[in-house]
């Protein structure tokens, strides 16, 4: 079959389908669009088909997680301001929009100068579009204030969990600086020293992705090794360094006023990184006993930031959902949106609990597809389910991000907010929201 054939068939399914239609709201100065706290979680790497596949195999059906009955929900466009690789290419390319037709005709457009994390991050954090590899800049290397800084201007607390190295890039674009993502060492002494009230993840120098001693540890995550010894001989910018899941577990019940650090004793990951065939179905190859969960990471976080009366932000990452789609790991990628969806869980509880949704936001999102993970008929072919239990059929077509729309779910005081962003269309999914435009909502909504 010829593309523009396919293409012709595509179009006549799809003008079958019911596009789901934005209600405005246009209510910017109304008191109940004000948030107390604002939560946001990022799967980093995860498209649609993630989810379903996580679904299949955890469920054995279709929207079945907590966050796809949100009130809220919409497609994203991931795209960067400029893509390319940052001074090492003949000049950043302005490959900056988004093409509802070649996304579904085009499997070579997808995977084309797709965004990276740290300008999707970045783009989230503070509502404006930047270029690849930017860490809370924008394109003229001017710093741009993040959510999470304004939380704390206003007098919240505000905390950063991850899966990944705190410094990696997601977590990095809402308390530092840097042109460049890969500048670890600084962008790890920019944090540390931040006033952000928590700041959890990995890259522990002297543990390696199993969890054991490392010979010769790697400093790159936390400063560099002057620094970091610095740190832990008590030069510590009043932070507090936590690395025990009993002390997580601790500081759960009874939490903390000082500002912390939260490094877990392993190096990369928390566990998508260990040992073992990575390869084999989920839960097969053993955890790593004694780390903590995100689950655990990010109760702590909440039960710490929200001693705050003013209240609070906070940024939840599984950033391991993009790294075991990099190496297109079926069962590593399910294990990690897995824990991801058990944290969601988890925090829908603590609102419901302590909170309330009239005073918390609650936004549900990634920053990019990774791995270009589809059915195993065709490009637009969707996964199938195999049953509870067992792997869906479902395909990798690539080792990188692409371009394809990314879920966002929403719900509590501003989610309707999202409402008068959705002016643009895709052809399958309908009106769709840019990842700036989730900075600007957060912003719209935490000033009080
Ligand atoms: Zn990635």
């Amino acid at each position: 079959m010829t593309k523009s054939i396919s293409f012709l068939i595509f179009s006549v399914l799809l003008f079958g389908c019911e596009i789901e239609k934005p209600k405005l709201s246009l209510n910017v100065d109304k008191k109940e669009n004000k948030a107390k706290n604002i939560i946001i979680m990022i799967a980093d790497g995860c498209g649609y088909n993630h989810i379903d596949a996580a679904n299949y195999y955890s469920n054995g059906k279709l929207k079945s997680q907590i966050y796809e009955s949100f009130p809220v929900h919409f497609p994203v466009c991931t795209s960067p301001a400029m893509s390319g690789k940052f001074k090492t290419e003949l000049g950043l390319s302005w490959q900056n929009g988004y093409n509802s037709g070649l996304t579904y005709s085009d499997s070579v457009w997808r995977n084309l100068a797709p965004t990276g994390s740290g300008a999707a991050a970045t783009a989230i954090a503070s509502g404006r579009k930047t270029y690849n590899a930017s860490i809370g800049m924008d394109i003229y290397f001017n710093p741009l204030k993040s959510i999470a800084e304004k939380a704390k201007e206003l007098g919240k607390s505000a905390g950063l969990v991850t899966s990944v190295p705190f410094s990696h890039a997601t977590p990095a674009s809402f308390a530092s600086h840097n042109v460049h993502r890969n500048n670890y060492e600084e962008i790890a002494r920019e944090m540390i020293k931040s006033n952000m009230d928590i700041i959890f993840g990995c890259g522990h120098p002297d543990y390696n992705d199993d969890g054991k001693r490392e010979e010769s540890p790697d400093y790159k995550y936390v400063g560099g090794e002057k620094f970091w010894n610095d740190f832990i001989s008590g030069n510590n910018y009043g932070r507090k360094l936590i690395t025990k899941q009993s002390e997580f577990e601790k500081l759960l019940l009874n939490p903390s006023e000082d500002r912390l650090l939260g490094l877990p004793r392993i190096h990369s990951t928390l566990q998508a990184a260990r040992g073992g065939d990575v390869n084999a179905d989920p839960n097969q190859v053993p955890f790593i006993k004694d780390i903590p969960t995100l689950k655990l990471m990010s109760s702590t976080a909440l039960s710490t930031l929200s001693q705050n009366p003013k209240g609070f932000f906070l940024m939840i990452e599984g950033g391991a959902v993009d790294w075991a789609s990099h190496s297109n790991q079926n069962g590593r990628m399910i294990e990690e949106l897995k824990s991801f969806n058990e944290t969601v869980e988890s925090v829908v509880k603590w609102i419901e609990l302590n909170s309330s949704w009239e005073e918390t936001l609650l936004i549900i999102t990634a920053d990019h597809e990774t791995g270009y993970l589809t059915g195993i008929n065709g490009y637009n072919s969707n996964i199938q389910s195999n049953g509870k239990g067992s792997l869906p059929s479902m395909t990798w077509n690539s080792m990188h991000h692409t371009n394809v729309l990314i879920p966002l779910y929403a719900k509590g005081v501003g989610s309707n907010l999202f409402d008068d962003y959705a002016d643009e269309i895709d052809s399958l999914r309908g009106y769709f929201i840019q990842n700036s435009e989730i900075g600007q909502v957060m912003f719209r909504t935490i000033v009080r």
